[in-house]
């Protein structure tokens, strides 16, 4: 077995990685990158078979539907098939830009959708995919099994959001040790501290609810489980408030989650209008907004002193260029950040790798994997480069 990290030894997003047997040839994951000045980058990738036509390639799987890991979905050549979640494809299509070229939504339908848990033959590797907690929803660890060895290729994850909980104890049960874990690390270069859990942000919201009667909150519009865990939180006689675009994002998560727990179910949200003008300001609110003229006009019709922003996404958004962010976020009369990462923190990571005892780990998705070998001293940490070969 061999694996190449097309991309992401030594970055956070942009992600590919390759797998292949002496039969099957998969990748994981084809993102586009993130600059920290311009946030998400066009960025082509070039995987001969998968690119082009100098090879072949059984399959393309995608964790999650974030833009550093499925960007460049478009340039996987007609021919090759490709999986990912059903709700994440769902909310992929629904959340294109309206100048998106008919070549990717036409792409787009032809995804294949993999059942939570369930395993998946690709030639000689087996794939078994695994739910875990994500800033995206439906984001996915793969655990391929083929010519008697184990990987397991993480993806994004965290253990202290809504779901997070249920992460070890899917490694426990359906994992156990692997030969090799391929593992993201984000975080590596981050502060290691003790993250605030997705509970505790509902609860914030709700203590904000106290104090402030119109409650605007800016936050990423596929975070669907924060967003429903904010609805969940507004009491009977307020609002909770969004437009028809994140409203029907939340119906997907509704059809498509509800099945599996009544969490996903009843998400009782209104539309916003300006009929419901009146009432809104009687009663308050919470509402999702977005940075652009609809929502400004909007936030500004309501008493300034009576309303707070409360920012939802990454910090680092703030100080890119040209951000129209804290022009913003100056629209009420005050702003507070409720947020916290969609990434394990460093001691998550050691959790996950203690529980796996893999024989080798390989990190991505991170600008600083020589940190894995420090946090984890006993562990056989490789650092690869981009494109370079690891052999099993
Ligand atoms: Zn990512
Ligand atoms: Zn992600």
């Amino acid at each position: 077995m061999q694996i190449i990290i097309h991309r992401g030894t030594h970055q956070i997003g942009g992600v590919s990685t390759e797998i292949r047997t002496a039969q099957t040839r998969i990748v994981i994951d084809m993102g586009d990158e993130l600059s920290p000045a311009q946030g998400i980058t066009p960025s082509p990738l070039s995987i001969p078979g998968v690119t082009d036509t100098k090879g072949f390639c059984d399959g393309v799987l995608f964790t999650h539907n974030h833009a550093d890991h499925v960007g460049q979905l478009q340039s996987i050549r007609s021919g090759v098939p490709f999986y990912m979640g059903r709700l994440a494809k769902e909310v992929l299509r629904e959340s294109l830009p309206r100048r998106t070229g008919v070549l990717l939504k036409t792409r787009l339908e032809q995804a294949r959708c993999f059942v939570p848990g369930r395993p998946f033959q690709i030639g000689d590797i087996a794939i078994t995919p695994l739910s875990v907690d994500h800033s995206a929803c439906d984001s996915y660890m793969f655990l391929l099994e083929a010519e008697g060895k184990k990987v397991l290729h993480t993806g994004d994850f965290r253990v202290h959001g809504l779901r997070g909980k249920a992460v070890p104890k899917i490694i426990d049960k359906r994992v156990g040790k692997v030969d090799v874990l391929i593992i993201e690390g984000t975080t590596l270069s981050r502060s290691d501290s003790i993250p605030v859990s997705e509970r505790q942000l509902q609860r914030q919201l709700k203590e904000q609810m106290l104090n402030y009667k119109y409650v605007f909150a800016l936050c990423a519009s596929t975070n669907l489980e924060r967003i429903c865990a904010f609805s969940k939180a507004v009491p009977r006689g307020k609002y909770f408030v969004c437009d028809a675009y994140q409203s029907k994002l939340l119906d997907l998560l509704q059809q498509y989650w509800g099945p599996y727990s009544p969490w996903y179910r009843n998400i009782k949200k209104v539309i916003y209008g300006s009929n419901l003008q009146a009432r809104l300001k009687e009663r308050g609110f919470v509402m999702m907004v977005r940075d652009n003229q609809k929502f400004r006009k909007i936030i500004r019709s309501f008493d300034p002193q009576q309303s707070i922003l409360l920012y939802c996404m990454w910090n680092g958004y703030l100080q890119q260029e040209r951000s129209t962010l804290p022009s913003f976020l100056r629209l009420t009369g005050q702003w507070a950040s409720l947020h916290t990462s969609g990434h394990a923190s460093q001691q998550d990571l050691r959790r996950i790798i203690e529980k796996t005892s893999p024989r080798f780990v390989l990190p991505i998705h991170t600008d600083f994997p020589q940190r894995l070998q420090t946090l984890c001293p006993r562990e056989h940490v490789v650092l690869l480069s981009d494109g370079e070969t690891f052999t099993l």
